[in-house]
């Protein structure tokens, strides 16, 4: 029976037999590209808690489906992916070195989004400006936004050890004060304030967030009036809008959207208004665009192609992840190893479909995208 050959393949074969060395090599990639340039019919955006993890503990649907994803699946051919999570505090090169190893395959920087990559947007707009960043321990969070370019990111544990009266109820750790930037505050005015991840010390970064606001980012400085912080707002930038989230612990706990609660809750008793602010995270647009645009980059890494296919978001959380998909006009799959309990009534946000776990959803996508071509 005679075999025939992809338009890619003859042309490799071909050239092969009659080219020199640094000729074929060219033709080979020309024509691995051209046999790669057809991305599949859809891509996935995963949620990682509740989806692929359940605390620090791996599904063990989640590897199965890595390896579907990579090629072991009806279509024959890798199918893209994402990662799209609320949380933080981390690299994004840290994170994915500790997923790899947790789920067994390769996980990329360039398809993982936490809460606050999309601050990289911002980094060239203050990469020269003193800003504040918060949440995360000791000085995780500054070292993230230097990384994206933020050249002068301070901690609120750097006001403490410039200053312990601003708040006296706590002293800096040895710890704190080994890796504090030495700044004058009084003299360094703060442009932004940015909440990369979940305060660990709501109350020193309440008051410091009140300082800075109140005082035209000078902290210790005269007071503006209410009217006038309003006016001319310096920048507060939240991540992560999520009021709660799953811990070990038997209930669920207080999240960054409780701490920006309680922020605005203070600032209101003390001005009378609620204090303008940006919100990024799931399910907000402003994060599923970016998720479009790093998914878009990824199936051009593999393929080739800028072209976005069909995109399916699994998520355990119907009021982030699948609100946002829905939104986004992406299908969205709910599944039942994370926080959604059908017990407690329908999802609050209907996902196109529901499954049983990680791998179930995947292949009902697939199975439906088959369908569609027949
Ligand atoms: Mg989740």
């Amino acid at each position: 029976m005679q075999k025939t050959f992809s338009r890619a393949t003859c042309l490799t074969r071909d050239i092969f037999r009659f080219q020199p060395t640094t000729i074929t090599r060219r033709i080979h990639l020309e024509a691995s590209r051209l046999a790669r340039s057809k991305p599949p019919p859809l891509a996935f955006v995963f949620d990682i808690d509740g989806v692929l993890l359940q605390g620090p503990n791996v599904l063990p649907a989640a590897k199965r489906t890595l390896s579907l994803l990579d090629g072991d699946n009806p279509l024959g051919m890798k199918i893209p992916y994402i990662l799209l999570t609320n949380g933080g505090g981390l690299s994004e090169r840290d994170r994915c070195e500790k997923l790899t190893k947790q789920l067994g395959v390769q996980i990329s920087s360039s398809q993982y989004i936490q809460a606050h990559t999309i601050l990289r947007n911002l980094s060239q707009k203050y990469s020269d400006q003193p800003v504040l960043v918060l949440g995360g321990k000791l000085d995780a969070v500054r070292q993230v936004a230097e990384g994206y370019g933020f050249k002068k990111a301070y901690t609120t544990t750097d006001v403490l050890a410039w200053n312990s009266s601003v708040w006296p109820y706590r002293k800096a750790s040895l710890a704190e004060l080994e890796i504090a930037k030495s700044i004058d505050f009084s003299q360094t005015r703060v442009s932004a304030v940015f909440v990369f991840h979940d305060p660990q010390d709501w109350a020193l970064d309440v008051q410091i967030l009140c300082d800075v606001i109140q005082s035209n980012g000078f902290i210790g400085g005269p007071y503006v009036s209410p009217e006038q912080q309003i006016k001319e707002p310096i920048e507060l930038v939240f991540c992560n809008p999520d009021l709660l989230w799953r811990s070990n612990f038997e209930r669920p706990r207080l999240g960054q959207g409780a701490f920006k609660e309680a922020f605005q809750a203070v600032y209101k008793a003390l001005t009378g208004s609620t204090y303008p602010y940006v919100q990024y995270g799931k399910p907000t647009a402003a994060t599923y665009k970016f998720a479009a645009t790093v998914l878009t980059d990824h199936v051009k890494e593999i393929y080739g192609s800028g072209e976005l296919p069909h995109v399916y978001m699994v998520g355990d959380n119907p009021e982030s992840d699948i609100a946002g998909a829905n939104a986004a006009d992406w299908s969205s799959i709910l599944v039942r190893t994370g926080v959604f309990d059908p017990q407690q009534g329908p999802p609050s946000h209907k996902p196109t479909y529901l499954a049983n776990d990680v791998e179930a959803a995947v292949k009902w996508a697939i199975d439906r995208e088959l369908a569609k071509g027949l």
